[in-house]
C-alpha cells in the first residue's frame, strides 16, 4: 500500500485564493482594508526571510502589510509602547510579533500586552483560555491548518484516536485542543512519554511536532493512519548542502500510513494562509460586519 500524500501547497494556496476573493467584500462592508501590522527585533536571517514571506502573502490577498522593523537593541519597554500603539490604531486588525525575540526581551510579557482581539496568532494566554473552553477567539495557525488538512482528507473527525507527538504552546497543546472540540480520543506525548512507538501504534491520526529528524519509524504507524508531519528540519543532503525533512521517516510511512503530509508542501505552506484568514476574520469582527465564508 501506498499512502495518498496530503497537498498542503496546494489547500494553502487554495484558502489565499478564497482570502483573497473575500477582502474586496469586506471593504465595501467596511470602507477600508484589513491589515496585518507584524513587529520584527533584531536580524535573525530565518525570521526575516519568514517577515518578508508574511508581507508579500498579505499584501497578494488585498490586505493592508505593515512591517515594524527594530533593532536588536531595541527594549523590551520600546517594544511594548510599539504594541501598545498598534492595539490603539483602529487600521491595524493583525498584530503579529516574530518570534524569537532577543534575549533580553520577555516574550511572554510582549506577548500579553497584544490585544487578544488582535492576537491573530493565537498565542495570547486569553486566546489559549478561550480555545481551552470553546470560545470564540483565535487559534495558533500551524495547528489550525492541520486541523483543515485533517477534515479535509477525512471529513468527521469524531471518535478517532489521535495522538500528538509535542506539546509546545505554538503547536502541540492547541492542535491536542482543536482535535478534542473536534471530538478525537486524544493523548498527547511528549520526550518523558514511555513506549512512544506503541502510544503512536494506536493512532488513527497522528501528529509530529517534535524537530527531531525522521524520528517516527514506519512500524510505529497504524497502517491506514493519517499522518501530520509538523516538523521542519535541515538536514545534510549528502551531496554537501542541506535539505528540509520531517519528523516522519517519510519514505517508510508512505507504505503504512493512509494519507500523510510531505516535508516540505504539507503543513508549512498551510501556515501563512491561516495567518492571512485570521487577519480577516479580525477584520470582520473588528468592524461588526457579518464574516463571510
Ligand atoms: P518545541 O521544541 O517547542 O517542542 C518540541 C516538543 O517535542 C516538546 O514538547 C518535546 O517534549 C517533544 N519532544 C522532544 N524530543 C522528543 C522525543 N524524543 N520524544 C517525544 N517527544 C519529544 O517545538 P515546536 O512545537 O515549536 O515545533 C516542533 C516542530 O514543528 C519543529 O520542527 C518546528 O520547526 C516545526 N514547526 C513548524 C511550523 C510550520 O510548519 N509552519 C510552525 C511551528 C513549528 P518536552 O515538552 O517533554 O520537552
Amino acid at each position: 500500500m501506498s499512502a495518498r500524500i496530503i497537498d498542503g501547497k496546494a489547500f494553502a494556496a487554495s484558502l489565499r485564493e478564497r482570502v483573497a476573493a473575500i477582502v474586496p467584500a469586506f471593504e465595501a462592508a467596511a470602507g477600508r482594508k484589513p491589515g496585518l501590522t507584524v513587529v520584527i527585533v533584531g536580524e535573525d536571517p530565518a525570521s526575516q526571510v519568514y517577515v518578508r514571506s508574511k508581507g508579500k502573502a498579505t499584501e497578494a490577498a488585498g490586505m493592508v502589510s505593515t512591517t515594524h522593523r527594530l533593532p536588536e537593541t531595541t527594549t523590551q519597554d520600546a517594544l511594548i509602547a510599539l504594541v501598545r500603539d498598534l492595539n490603539a490604531d483602529p487600521a491595524v486588525d493583525g498584530i503579529l510579533v516574530q518570534l524569537p525575540l532577543p534575549k533580553h526581551i520577555d516574550e511572554q510579557a510582549v506577548i500579553a500586552t497584544i490585544d487578544p482581539d488582535k492576537d491573530v496568532d493565537g498565542f495570547h494566554v486569553v486566546n489559549a483560555g478561550r480555545l481551552a473552553v470553546g470560545q470564540e477567539g483565535f487559534v495558533p495557525c500551524t495547528p489550525l491548518g492541520c486541523i483543515m488538512l485533517l477534515e479535509d482528507r477525512l471529513g468527521d473527525l469524531s471518535g478517532l484516536n489521535a495522538v500528538v507527538v509535542g506539546r509546545s504552546n505554538i503547536v502541540g497543546k492547541p492542535m491536542a485542543q482543536l482535535l478534542l472540540a473536534k471530538s478525537c480520543t486524544v493523548t498527547i506525548a511528549h520526550s518523558r512519554t514511555k513506549d512512544l512507538q506503541d502510544v503512536c501504534g494506536r493512532a488513527d491520526i497522528l501528529v509530529a511536532a517534535v524537530g527531531r529528524p525522521a524520528m517516527i519509524k514506519g512500524d510505529w504507524i497504524k497502517p491506514g493512519a493519517t499522518v501530520i508531519d509538523v516538523g521542519i528540519n535541515r538536514i545534510d543532503n549528502g551531496e554537501g548542502g542541506t535539505k528540509l525533512a520531517g519528523d516522519v521517516d517519510f519514505a517508510e510511512a508512505i507504505e503504512v500510513a493512509g494519507a500523510i503530509t510531505p516535508v516540505p508542501g504539507g503543513v508549512g505552506p498551510m501556515t501563512i494562509a491561516v495567518l492571512l484568514r485570521n487577519t480577516l476574520v479580525s477584520a470582520y469582527r473588528r468592524a461588526g460586519v457579518p464574516y463571510e465564508k
